[in-house]
């Protein structure tokens, strides 16, 4: 399978997750948290598709699209493994959705960090929340759910609270 074949699997795979967790968590009322803006992709896909809710962004430096852009008051900061333990703190366990692409290239360092991220965003999700991510993560209680059609396996994970 070439470089080519696997990111268009990831791309295919992350709007097929996104857009099966948005109407799913559509009647819940709590915020959606982007974890790593990057360039801004999947977080403009967001920004068209949710509607009702707030879409705050966590990133250490903004470098996105112009069109792809949060206003500052959405834009969350710093390292997720300190971000995420305040917005704990000011939002409590009431997130309806959560959007985790996090990862570069290194495999074995993104599934190193995927183990440390894990404990800090299950807390995060409201009860019937769903939580999106391009790689495995480490989670006590949250519900493997099974890929809507179009994703392919092992390119994008859904779990529920
Ligand atoms: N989903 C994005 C898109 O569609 O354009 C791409 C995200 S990119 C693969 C990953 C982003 O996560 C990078 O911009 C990186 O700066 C951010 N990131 C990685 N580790 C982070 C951390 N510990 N804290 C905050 N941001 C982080």
């Amino acid at each position: 399978m070439s470089r080519l074949d696997v990111f268009i699997d990831r791309m295919v795979s992350q709007r097929a997750c996104l857009d099966f967790a948005i109407a799913e968590t559509a009647a819940l009322p709590g915020p959606v948290f982007e974890l790593g803006l990057g360039n801004g992709r999947t977080y403009h896909h967001l920004r068209e598709k949710v509607a009702g809710r707030d879409i705050y962004v966590f990133e250490r430096a903004i470098a996105s699209h112009p069109d792809s852009t949060p206003d500052e008051a959405f834009a969350i900061l710093g390292d997720v493994m300190a971000t995420l333990p305040q917005t704990l703190a000011r939002f409590g366990p009431t997130a309806s959705l959560i959007h985790a692409d996090l990862g570069g290239h290194n495999l074995a360092k993104n599934d190193a960090f995927a183990r440390k991220v894990s404990p800090l965003i299950e807390p995060l999700l409201a009860k019937g929340g769903l939580m999106v991510s391009s790689d495995r993560m480490y989670f006590d209680a949250l519900e493997d759910r099974p890929l809507p059609p179009g994703a392919v396996p092992g390119r994008c994970f859904i779990y529920r609270k």
